[in-house]
């Protein structure tokens, strides 16, 4: 299939000239700079945060460039994924006209997104084992669907899609097709930035606020081809990630063994707790996970919710969801958080069975 960004995108975005900022004309590191109204003194605390940072994020593209296999212009990095959700829905779907076309049950933000900017959805919900359903997929897809949104492994179901399933969106849809591998880092599947030059319909999602525990710093990352990481940047605020962040990601870059280290010991202690919640009798179903989270089904979501609450143990109700009815969804946390976790929702059985007559 044919794909042309320049059909694809909002016709207006191809004649937008870019903000070009002090730091964009002059990128010398030594100098007097007196071209962007900076304050030439520090911060009131004594820290050196007067200077703008790097609109481009170099230094973190180019240690990120090897570490993902992909190059530095296929790197777009914005202030979360959910910046980069934001930016795709206004470079490519004209408001009130295109749509985008979402698999539910899935991440929200996506349809948040689309709803603030005024843009159509379409659902296909995904199977009851929240597998693609790749054939109604695309018959849904209308001259209008600009972006398909495939979360894989999945939130909040926990699993991975199957790759014969996404490859057969990718083939078959000549619009965009964005993978989310917020989860990636804890699957065994292999990242979909390997087929990134076979398929210039393809983006990729990733984040650091998950595997690389830099949630609160606010950093997401998109690869795609050379074309539409352009575009991206170009549509962006100016300073979209901070210096602090910038800096404390490179720092976590160098580091990067310690990520492996910290995903092994929060894969076995998904596995500790799916065997614990298993010999509770209230818990259904425990969903295949290949993410930082199981998703759990029990008789009374809601109930077994606000008994956590109270104890202080905060999970994620997911039961309104579609295909999660009675499901509640729990973060894999430490060991000891875990045994809590477990403790309480025991307490929980006991006081359910002294209720019942
Ligand atoms: C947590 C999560 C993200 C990460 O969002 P950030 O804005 O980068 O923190 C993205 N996609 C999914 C599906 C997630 O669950």
């Amino acid at each position: 299939m044919a794909f042309d960004i320049k059909k694809l995108l909002r016709p207006h975005i191809l004649s937008i000239k870019p903000y070009s900022s002090a730091r964009d004309e002059y990128s010398g590191k030594e100098g007097i700079f007196l071209d962007a109204n900076e304050n030439p003194y520090s911060a009131p605390t004594g820290e050196a945060f007067n200077r703008y940072p790097d609109p481009y994020q170099h230094l973190i593209k180019e240690r990120l460039g090897p570490i993902k296999g992909v190059g530095k212009e296929q790197i777009f990095l914005g202030n979360g994924s959910d910046e980069a959700i934001d930016l795709l829905m206004r470079a490519f779907c004209v408001p009130g006209k295109d749509n985008v076309l979402l698999l539910p049950p899935t991440y929200g933000m996506y349809e948040v997104s689309a709803s603030i900017n005024d843009i159509a959805i379409k659902r296909v919900s995904l199977t009851e084992d929240f597998q693609l359903k790749p054939k109604e997929i695309l018959e849904a897809v209308d001259e209008h669907t600009k972006i398909i949104f495939i979360c894989s492994p999945n939130n909040p179901s926990g699993n991975k899609m199957r790759r014969s399933d996404i490859l057969a969106i990718l083939n078959g849809f000549e619009g965009l097709v964005v993978i989310d591998e917020a989860y990636v880092d804890f699957s065994d599947e292999p990242s979909f930035t390997t087929e990134l030059n076979e398929f210039p319909n393809l983006l990729v999602m990733q984040t650091f606020s998950k595997a690389w525990g830099l949630a609160n710093l606010r950093i997401g990352m998109a690869f795609a081809s050379a074309e539409i990481i352009r575009v991206l940047n170009l549509i962006k605020p100016p300073y979209n990630i901070s210096g602090l962040t910038q800096e404390r990601v490179l720092a976590s870059l160098e580091n990067a063994e310690k990520v492996k280290e910290v995903v092994a010991s929060i894969l076995k202690e998904r596995e500790v707790l799916e065997k614990s919640l298993k010999r509770i009798p209230l818990v259904q179903k425990i969903y295949p996970s290949h993410a930082n989270f199981l998703l759990v089904k029990v008789p009374a979501a809601k109930e077994m919710y606000d008994y956590l609450t109270r104890e202080k143990i905060i999970v994620r109700d997911r039961s309104k969801v579609t295909l999660c009815d009675n499901c509640l969804r729990i973060t894999v946390g430490t060991q000891d958080e875990n045994r809590r976790l477990l403790e309480a929702m025991s307490e929980f059985q006991s006081l359910v069975k002294t209720l019942k007559p």
